[in-house]
């Protein structure tokens, strides 16, 4: 096997809650995580010559240890003493420091593809050990797909797939750093929490209207009044006909839901046209079928819900780039 191609997804929070600080400095969190169809590729294959080489299309990344993607496959190398050198090559799309985890996508990704080209034979378990130690979100990024988190991102639990929609992206113009975010949060003094197992339960029952309801992302206490452009966003996507809209993770990328194709295309055309966001995308929820179909399985088996499960409906569905 000489070289590999892989999609890195990026995802989306439907939920975010911060249940408390830890003697630690960790957030503990409650957080239901969906992939959407919009990613980076990577294609990875072995060097001649020893080391990890990166290549991006954006200049301002780094390329060399602090890069993600090179800090994934240096574990993986390291730790099974592979002396081979590996070259990684990263098409991003996903918009960078954006709340859509994208470094810690394109880390799983790697890490998948180091696992399989070296034949290491790593489970999907086995990885996200290793993954957390990278980053909270590297977990999820591996598993993709409709999941809750909780302690500080890693304890994961596959759900059925979340209802179709059409899910709008916006970025803002601002730089949000995740550092400020959660220094600046008062987990005290938090208004009021999101109902995150009301959303779990919603999305079990495969109900759509109950899942966008019951969105809400504790985190908008610190980033709406520091960025105000953030509910500008919220407000026109809902204005333009969103069932509901959030910022994902610490922002500031904010995500309408829609269910009417046309309302979602004009909605997009609109905020292209305007100037609160740079970077929009209209795009799908990204269906893990095979792990979804496990969790349908146990779910089933539990006597709950009924869904269609039929086939992997956004894998045709192509990323709108702007
Ligand atoms: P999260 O939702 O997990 O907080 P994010 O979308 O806010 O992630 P990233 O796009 O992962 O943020 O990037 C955060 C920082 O990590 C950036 O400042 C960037 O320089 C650095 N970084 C390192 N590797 C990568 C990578 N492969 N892709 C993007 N950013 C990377």
């Amino acid at each position: 096997m000489k070289e590999l191609k892989l999609k890195a997804m990026a995802k989306v929070n439907l939920g975010l809650d911060v249940v408390r600080r830890r003697e630690d400095g960790y957030h503990e969190l409650r957080m239901v995580m969906q992939s959407v169809y919009l990613y980076d590729q990577i294609r990875i294959g072995m060097a001649k010559q020893p080391g990890i080489h990166v290549r991006t299309n954006l200049s301002y990344l780094p390329t060399g240890e602090e890069n993600l993607a090179y800090k994934a496959a240096h574990c993986l190398l390291e730790e099974f003493g592979i002396k081979s050198g590996l070259w990684i090559e990263l098409q991003k799309f996903i918009p960078v420091a954006a709340g859509l985890a994208g470094g810690s996508s394109d880390a799983a990704a790697v890490m998948v593809g180091v696992n399989r080209l070296f034949g290491l034979g790593l489970s999907l378990e086995e990885l996200q050990e290793r993954g957390v130690k990278l980053g909270a979100d590297i977990p999820y990024c591996l598993l993709r797909g409709t999941a809750l988190a909780e302690g500080i991102g890693e304890k994961l639990t596959a759900l059925p797939q979340a209802p179709d929609c059409w899910v709008l992206l916006a970025k803002p113009k601002v730089h949000v750093s995740t550092k400020f975010v959660y220094g600046n949060l008062k987990v005290d003094a938090i208004p009021s929490h999101p109902d995150i197992d009301g959303q779990v339960q919603a999305i079990q029952n495969g109900d759509f209207a109950q899942m966008a309801d019951r969105m809400g992302n504790v985190l908008e206490t610190v980033t709406i009044p520091a960025f105000p452009v953030i509910q500008a966003i919220k407000d026109s996507m809902l204005s333009y006909g969103a069932v509901n809209a959030m910022m994902s993770g610490s922002g500031p990328t904010v995500f309408g839901l829609f269910d009417d194709r046309e309302k979602a295309k004009a909605a997009y055309s609109r905020l292209r046209a305007g100037s609160m966001a740079r970077d929009v995308y209209l795009t799908r929820f990204f269906h893990n079928r095979v792990k979804t179909s496990e969790a349908l399985e146990k779910h089933r088996e539990q006597g709950l819900g009924n869904h269609d499960m039929s086939a992997n409906r956004n894998e045709e569905f192509q990323q709108m780039s702007v």
